[in-house]
């Protein structure tokens, strides 16, 4: 039994463990365990966060120097931008703007593992909708479970840790399906990373013509700013609005503002960085299949291994081989793309446990 608490608590969040962050790992190991980017810093954006040291000062609780650049950028006006300290900071905020008590926020099951602890940090209750055998979100079953007390959809593409996308078509038939007054919040955190042609963008309309669609992006996955939390939500300014009056005040840094303009100024330079992490995630999944593995389209930064029962033996093996990864037990195996010579080891080892699978395992591809 757990230790009763010495002050009233509510009983939800007494019971609710605290986020569970991605393995650590030793010098000499790969980690793959957090989506995060293998490229060290620009040397331009490391220069800017050297030159910013009033750190005695409290931030600009805007950060409207990044929120005009986005606005500019993506020919919306400012308040229909809100910059949070990472896109998780947003998530919470739009929820708790959204959802209380008696309410019900939907999203796919198994997604991004903040989902669960920040609806029930909202007091709104969780309604979790299976993905499809391959991982993919169920979009005509989450417009089914939709009820007059539903409040939020959450729509996670490419869907951390399985990896595929939405399409558009599915996306706007989607939204179609479900009442306008039903915020429906497009979590893109791994966008940028998308190369598949008929892929959801949140940004095409941008919340404008689909006034209950908020996007969110981030810097952490493929800008490599992880460190420094920061993200942003595109979408109506009323519902940002909102949003922005549950924020915690002042969360987002100086620093972090800087480094993300310093960012947009280098976009050439990120682009192609990601798209060489896009071309080794490729590699790395055809090897996976070209081994046996089952593994579903992988459109993020991450490839999905349905290892199932076998999870915590096959984090085990990575593990004895120096690479990190995200085990999910009784369900499977996230592995993020991370340095080129982390592949082969990845892909080495991951040859060595499917054969121990058995015959018929979900993660097996039917020969
Ligand atoms: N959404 C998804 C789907 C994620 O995987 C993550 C990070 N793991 C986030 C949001 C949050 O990222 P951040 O807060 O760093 O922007």
């Amino acid at each position: 039994m757990t230790e009763p608490t010495p002050v009233r608590i509510r009983p939800e969040i007494a019971g609710l463990p605290p986020y569970r962050q991605g393995k650590q790992a030793a010098a000499d190991a790969f980690k793959l365990s957090s989506n995060e980017n293998p490229f060290d810093p620009l040397p331009h954006v490391a220069e800017v966060l050297r030159s910013r040291v009033d750190v005695n000062r409290y931030p600009d609780a805007t950060a409207a120097r990044l929120r005009d650049r986005l606005a500019a950028r993506y020919g919306v006006a400012p308040d229909e931008v809100h910059i949070g300290a990472g896109s998780v900071a947003l998530l919470y905020q739009l929820v708790q703007a959204a959802a209380g008590a008696g309410d019900e926020v939907i999203y796919a099951w198994r997604s991004f593992e903040a989902y669960p602890s920040m609806v029930v940090v909202s007091g709104a209750e969780r309604v979790e909708v299976p993905l499809t055998a391959d991982g993919r979100h169920d979009l005509p079953a989450m417009a089914a479970a939709v009820t007059d007390r539903t409040r939020v959809i959450v729509v996670c593409s490419p869907n951390n840790p399985t990896g595929p996308v939405v399409t558009q078509r599915e996306f706007d038939d989607f939204v179609q399906a479900v009442p306008g007054d039903v915020l429906i919040i497009l979590d893109e955190a791994y966008a940028e990373f998308v190369t598949a042609p008929d892929a959801v963008d949140g940004l095409r309309e941008l919340g404008i013509v689909r006034p209950n669609v908020v996007a969110l992006r981030t810097f952490s996955k493929a800008y490599g700013l992880a460190g420094l939390r920061v993200g942003y939500a595109i979408g109506h300014r009323r519902v940002l609005d909102a949003a922005r009056a549950t924020a915690i005040p002042l969360s987002v840094t100086a620093q972090a503002e800087e480094a993300a303009l310093a960012s947009l100024d280098a976009e050439d330079e990120l682009r192609a960085r990601v798209r060489v992490i896009a071309d080794r995630r490729d590699r790395l999944a055809a090897g996976l299949r070209e081994a046996g593995w089952d593994v579903p389209e992988a459109q993020g930064n991450f490839v999905w291994l349905a290892t199932g029962a076998q999870t915590l033996e096959a984090a085990a093996a990575f593990e004895a081989g120096n690479v990190i990864v995200r085990a999910f037990a009784g369900d499977g195996i996230r592995v993020t793309v991370g340095e080129a010579e982390s592949v082969d080891e990845v892909l080495r080892i991951a040859a060595s446990i499917v054969d121990t699978l058995p015959e018929g395992h979900r993660g097996r591809r039917l020969r």
